[in-house]
Formats: C-alpha cells, structure tokens, sequence
C-alpha cells in the first residue's frame, strides 16, 4: 500500500510535475527571451529510464498523481514510449499532461485510448495576430485543432491563458464565452517573473482580483464553485453555462498553505516550492548509484526542510534576484 508523505508543516503531498524537456518550438514572451535559453546540455537531461525510475520509488511513498510538462513535452523523442513506461507504474492514480498543442493532436487518440486523465493546453488568444506576437509563432490553427480533437475526444481539458497587460486582455471575455459552447475550464494565470530575462512589471497589472473583477463585469451572474482540495484555481461558472472558469493567483501566491505538490526538472532538480531554486539533485544521486531506499530517505528528508510559502522560498534564493529563470526550465 501507498505510504503517506508530509512536509514539516503537515501538508499531504502526492502529487509531482515532472518537466521531461527544457526545449520549446514557441517562444512564449512570458517564459523566454526571443533567441531562447540556453538549453540544458543533452547529457544533463535526466534519461527516460531515470526519469521511470525516480517515479517508480515516489509512488510507494504516497506519490498518486503525475504532470508531465516541459519545455514542449511532445518535442522530445519517443516521448509516447515514455508516457507508455509511466502509465504501466502500479500505484500512480492520475496521468496528466501540459502541453503547447502544436505537437498534440495526432497522438490524441492514443491518450483517450490509455486514459490520461486530462490535459492543459495553453493557448493566450484567439486572434492568430495576438496569439503570434506572444508567442513569436503562427500556430494558432494548429494549438485550436488539438483543442478540437481534445473536447471531441471526451478527454477532460482544461485551457491556460496567462494574463498580460498590453497583450490579450481583449481575449479574456472571448475565452470567459468559450465556456458556454465547450465543456472545458478555461484558466486565466498571474504573469509570474519566470520569463528567462528580466522582469516585465515592478507591479504586476492584472493580479487575480482585477482579472474577476473584469470578468464579473461582463458576467454578473457568475457563481463561485467550490475549489477541489489542494487546488490551486479559484473557480467560478456561469449559470447555463457547460464549462467553467478558473483564476490562478500564482504571482499573488494565495495557494501554498495547501500546497500538495513537489516539482523535478528535466536535470533532475527536485523543487518543493515552485519559487525555490531546487533543493537536491537526484540526477546526481541516480547516477551515484544510490538504492530505492537511499532515494526514498533522502527524499523525504527533503521535505522536512520545505519552504512555508513562495515569499520565503524566494527568500531563502541565493541567486541573483535579477536573474530570472525560464518557466521551460521548471515546468510551469
Ligand atoms: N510547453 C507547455 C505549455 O506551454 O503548455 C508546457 C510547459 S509551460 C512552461 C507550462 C505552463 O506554464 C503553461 O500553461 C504556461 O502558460 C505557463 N507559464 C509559463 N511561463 C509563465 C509565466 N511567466 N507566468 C505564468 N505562467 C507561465
Ligand atoms: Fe514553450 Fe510552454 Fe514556455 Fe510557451 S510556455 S515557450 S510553449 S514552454
């Protein structure tokens, strides 16, 4: 049976985001800089084999659901084979996915066929010029097919938009509107300072509350839903509506007090905070040779060290704080 895991403030974790690349084909102006990153040398990368095992002895210690993100995820080789290894691990409840949809949509069936249990495609706008200019590609066609195959599909989806000022606020109403036809959750997310350049505001513009504020506007009738344990969206749906729509306040941080989950990057980088900047290496560990129980020990030691909260975490940063790393690099 499935082990109970909690950090030194007594919250459940059990649940992982696994980053399985730092490469992207979008070059989002949230996350990175026109000419990219520097992409993690290839030889760094954690192996997918590395990859099923670090999950393979998470799982015995209460891990039960899994993300898998990037970087693009489908940009990396035999990334399906990959997906294949996972879903065959005893004991994980939930396979996720986050991904840009450029790469998706032929492999949809697969996923519906093997039961992923739901998918986040990101997409900004609805208007090909302003979905290009954010994310410096023209493939909003190809993003809205995926969505299309997703919801044809029946597998549940949930959209992500990141609010910027200046850029898409004209497609918050348009995509609040989605809802009514679609039955999908439609997520609009604080612009966090992970761009892998400098940082965009001093204040941010569109915090959660301008966001609804805007939104109920439009909407008076919009009800407030209740938010599922540990959920990191405050919910809301309006009457008649199929879907519904979410607010992640992830710059303003009002979620951690309940935060259930833990992060590792495509070099092996555990995170337990979103806003730390790693806490232990296990590429390094694995590579060392170390057993399923010296990971599992060191792991859970890990977890007795956890951050209260993103503003500490960010606090305890040793790196320059002008120095702004890349969401591909931390999987969002
Ligand atoms: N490439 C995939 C995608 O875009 O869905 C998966 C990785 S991406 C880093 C994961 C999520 O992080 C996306 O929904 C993206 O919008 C979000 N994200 C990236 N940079 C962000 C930022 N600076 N602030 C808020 N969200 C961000
Ligand atoms: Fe790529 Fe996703 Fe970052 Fe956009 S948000 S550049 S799609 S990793």
């Amino acid at each position: 049976m499935a082990g109970q895991l909690f950090d030194n403030h007594g919250r459940r974790i059990n649940y992982l985001r696994l980053a399985v690349t730092d490469r992207c084909n979008l070059r989002c102006f949230y996350c990175m800089p026109e000419e990219g990153i520097k992409y993690v040398a290839r030889q760094e990368l954690l192996t997918y084999e590395e990859m099923v095992r670090m999950v393979s002895v998470l799982v015995p210690l209460g891990i039960e659901k899994i993300r898998l993100t990037g970087g693009e995820p489908f940009l990396r080789r035999d990334f399906m084979d990959f997906l294949r290894s996972i879903h065959q691990i005893p004991g994980l409840k939930q396979i996720n996915l986050t991904t840009n949809g450029t790469l998706t949509e032929q492999h949809v069936p697969e996923l519906k066929a093997m039961g992923i249990n739901s998918v986040n495609l990101s997409i900004d706008s609805l208007d090909r010029k302003r979905f290009h200019e954010i994310t410096r590609r023209d493939s909003l066609p190809q993003v809205w097919s995926t969505f299309e195959a997703l919801i044809n599909t029946g597998i549940e989806t949930k959209l992500n938009a990141v609010v910027m000022d200046g850029r898409n606020i004209d497609d918050i109403l348009p995509m609040v509107e989605l809802t009514k036809r679609y039955p999908v959750s439609v997520r609009f997310i604080e612009e966090m300072p992970f761009n892998g350049d400098v940082a965009h505001y001093e204040k941010l513009p569109w915090d959660h509350r301008r966001i609804m504020g805007h939104i109920r506007e439009a909407y008076p009738t919009i009800e407030k839903l209740p938010d599922p344990p540990s959920s990191t969206s405050y919910n809301y749906q309006i009457p008649g509506h199929q879907g519904t729509v979410g607010v992640i306040a992830a710059y303003s941080r009002t979620f951690c007090g309940t935060c259930n989950r833990i992060r590792i990057t495509p070099q092996g980088l555990l995170k337990t905070c979103l806003y730390d900047q790693g806490v232990l290496n296990l590429r390094n560990l694995l590579r060392a040779g170390a057993t399923d129980e010296q990971l599992q020990d060191t792991f859970t030691s890990a977890l007795q060290h956890r951050a209260r909260d993103g503003w500490e975490a960010e606090g305890r940063q040793s790196r320059d704080p002008n120095a702004r790393e890349s969401m591909a690099t931390i999987g969002g």
